[in-house]
């Protein structure tokens, strides 16, 4: 048996508030130039599903930054009825300038089709990465809005100074909101990337060699010590809810004796993904802001720089290999 003196604790925390004082001087600055905060709006369909408490989390994060944050809940109805009134808020908010970005509550209720709601989002606004457009754009390396939970786990990783290239990383895990958007995110940074997830053989000889594993499962205990390689860094995504506590995917008291860091649950990735989700928002209402000042100047007002100049790709070069 292997035994370490104990994982280093990665905390979400400590980085959520630099985060979050960063989003805050960000918001002034914006309110500042613009004379107005930039918007979220929050589209819920019913406030009973469990998510509610984390869409409210957000919003009390939105007032201590600053931001417009609103709720905009969808009248109750048949499934049809509902997802058409959904779509058509999601297009109103589209239009309303005041809105930099929206964010659907998730799962949606039975009936109600994920296609229709999430083509209807403004890629533009869509700061949890979930439409068609930023997901082909995560594929492809490109520049765009990823889901805020995976950007968590990678931004954990790069705030605890772990070594990303060439490491061998295993995700599992491979929901499009979670899984995936990780194992691309790690793959553009050059680490080697297995996933695995339901249908996966023998899940410990994976584990074992990796010296990075992101766990987003929803299987509370999945993953525990004696899977992982000595030193491996675990960043455990999961949110499961065990005799009324919250408990990650990864067995966190065998898994500490055998890893070199580990994130809590609660208290690790969670933190860190709300804090981004606001930095997304701001970093929408920037871009918007400059598209309409763009705007502005093409429809009339002299430019102060060359239109080459001011032009600069919104896209980054995707990776060769
Ligand atoms: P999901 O149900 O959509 O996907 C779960 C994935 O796990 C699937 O791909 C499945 O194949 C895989 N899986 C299930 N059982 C497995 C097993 N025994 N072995 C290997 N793989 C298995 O869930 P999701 O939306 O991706 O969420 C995953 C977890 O992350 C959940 O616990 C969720 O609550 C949590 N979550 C956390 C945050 C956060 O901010 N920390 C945000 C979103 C989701």
């Amino acid at each position: 048996m292997i035994v370490s003196a104990g994982a280093r604790l990665l905390e979400g925390a400590p980085i959520a508030s630099e985060i979050r004082a960063g989003v805050a001087a960000d918001v002034a600055a914006f309110v500042a130039a613009h004379g107005r905060p930039p918007g979220l709006a929050v589209v819920v369909c019913g406030r009973d599903a469990p998510s509610m408490v984390y869409l409210e989390r957000i919003l009390k994060a939105c007032a201590a930054a600053g931001i417009d944050g609103r709720l905009r809940e969808i009248p109750d109805g048949s499934s049809e009825e509902q997802e058409l009134a959904l779509v058509a808020a999601l297009g109103e908010l589209n239009e309303d300038p005041s809105v930099a970005g929206i964010i659907v509550q998730m799962p949606l209720p039975k009936g109600i089709r994920l296609r229709p709601v999430v083509d209807a989002i403004d890629p533009a606004k869509d700061i949890d990465g979930i439409h068609p457009l930023n997901a082909g754009l995560l594929r492809l390396g490109w520049d765009g809005f990823v889901p805020a939970t995976s950007h968590a786990a990678m931004e954990m990783l790069h705030r605890s100074g772990v070594e990303i290239r060439g490491a061998e990383a295993v995700v599992v895990g491979r929901s499009p909101v979670v899984g995936m958007p990780a194992a691309f995110m790690l793959t553009r940074e050059d680490a080697t990337v297995t996933v695995c997830h339901s249908r996966t053989r023998d899940l410990p000889s994976h584990l074992r060699r990796a010296d990075i594993v992101v766990v987003a499962a929803g299987r509370p205990g999945l993953v525990t010590g004696e899977m992982l390689k000595p030193g491996a860094v675990v960043i455990d995504v999961g949110i499961n809810v065990v005799d009324g506590r919250i408990v990650g995917d990864v067995d966190f008291e065998s898994a500490r004796q055998v890893a070199g860091a580990i994130t809590p649950v609660p208290g690790g990735v969670g933190p860190l993904t709300n804090a981004l989700l606001l930095a997304h928002l701001v970093r929408a209402a920037q871009k918007q802001a400059a598209a309409a000042a763009g705007a502005t100047t093409s429809a009339g007002v002299t430019p102060a720089v060359s239109t080459a100049a001011a032009t600069t790709p919104a896209t980054t070069t995707p990776a060769t290999t």
